[in-house]
């Protein structure tokens, strides 16, 4: 992808908020208990080397990415620390993640099957076993199926077994009921397991800051390295406060006034009511900004500005309060002055989560070190 040096639109990366984040979190932990941070879809879209490199300075013991690529590109930077896949590994692609020590989920009987070929004693692949203790999405239902394969897998000199975990599907929602019941199935299927693995791990960012109890001795930390709430609105009180490490800036490209009854962008919805101060912003839906941002704002000197007609592939326009030169700064998430508009803001107009607004921040769009 082409990156967009030569243009004002960034996302700017707070390193101090990331280090801030993870090492509240470190000492909430017990000593038994290792944060892993983590970093997939480019560390939701904050930077993948960088994350990982402030992660790790921060206190991070390990990293959780969603694909085998993620864990090679960091192999690939030099990062020596364990890493997890969380999403599941093509299994002829075992002997891959063996050789570059990367561990990936067991996630069925059939999974197991087709990874035989690939699996070498020399390099023995580690594997964590995925539970499914409600999240419908991966891993072992049954225990006597997970109490046969566990039994092949004592067998097989080629993979061990470092690891099991599970995913909450409600650790965000002030609701506990959904999650007790995942708590105990997940309690149930560990019975299957003769010797404890290395990693027990049953906790996103949300289950590590409301339900700690549960942690197990490694806690899967993402959203919250961010410092972004995992519940949106919905608990708003976390153990530590929690800052938010992106930003994203643009600048205006263009200023004019139009009159009474002239239009704006595509489909030309919007009409001036008289004598406006229109600005243009160069960042669009191709950056990750999303259509139906219309009507919502922007921060100019501190204002709220609101956006008018259609959000474009790379271009937006705002309404100004008055003329402003070409390069004044534009802020879409961040503060100017006493004014704030955060990722929260922007996913609850576009009607989604902040995880989405953050990671679809494109890669046109360079994350700058602030
Ligand atoms: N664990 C698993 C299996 C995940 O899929 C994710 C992310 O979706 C996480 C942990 C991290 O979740 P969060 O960003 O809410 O902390």
């Amino acid at each position: 992808a082409v990156i967009g040096t030569h243009r004002p639109t960034k996302a700017l990366i707070d390193e101090g908020a990331i280090a801030h984040n993870v090492r509240g979190e470190v000492q909430r932990l017990d000593d038994h208990t290792e944060l892993f941070a983590v970093i997939k879809a480019d560390a939701y879209g904050h930077g993948l080397l960088r994350v990982a490199r402030v992660a790790a300075a921060a206190g991070a013991r390990g990293f959780c990415v969603a694909i085998l690529d993620e864990a090679l590109a960091l192999r690939a930077a030099g990062f020596t620390q364990p890493i997890l896949v969380l999403g599941v590994v093509s299994p002829e692609y075992a002997a891959l993640a063996a050789t570059n020590h990367v561990a990936v989920p067991l996630v069925d009987a059939d999974w197991l099957t087709a990874a035989q070929p690939y699996l070498d004693a020399q390099h023995p692949l580690a594997v964590h076993v995925a539970l499914d203790t409600g999240m419908g999405r991966i891993g072992f239902r049954e225990v006597t199926t997970l109490q046969r394969v566990l039994a092949t897998v004592e067998q097989t000199a080629g993979i061990q077994v470092n690891g099991v975990f599970t995913h909450f599907a409600t650790a965000d929602d002030p609701d506990t009921s959904y999650f007790q019941q995942q708590v105990v199935r997940f309690q149930e299927l560990m019975q299957a397991f003769r010797v404890r693995p290395r990693y027990v791990h049953v906790s996103n960012t949300a289950t590590s800051l409301w339900h700690a109890a549960c942690n197990g001795n490694m806690v899967r930390f993402g959203v919250g390295i961010y410092g972004l709430n995992p519940s949106g609105r919905a608990i708003d009180t976390t153990p530590y406060p929690l800052q938010p490490a992106m930003s994203v800036v643009s600048a205006l490209v263009q200023c004019k006034q139009i009159h009474a009854g002239d239009a704006i962008s595509y489909g030309a919805t919007y009409r001036a009511a008289g004598d406006e101060w229109i600005g243009t912003v160069p960042m669009g839906y191709a950056d990750g900004w999303p259509r139906r941002m219309q009507g919502f704002h922007v921060l100019v000197d501190g204002q709220e500005c609101p956006i008018v007609g259609r959000v474009c592939m790379d271009q937006f326009m705002v309404r100004l309060p008055r003329a402003y030169a070409a390069g004044t700064k534009v802020t879409l998430v961040g503060r100017d002055g006493e004014a704030v508009i955060t990722l929260q803001d922007v996913a609850d107009y576009a009607g989604t989560i902040h995880y989405e607004i953050a990671c679809g921040i494109g890669a046109r769009v360079p994350r700058i070190t602030v």
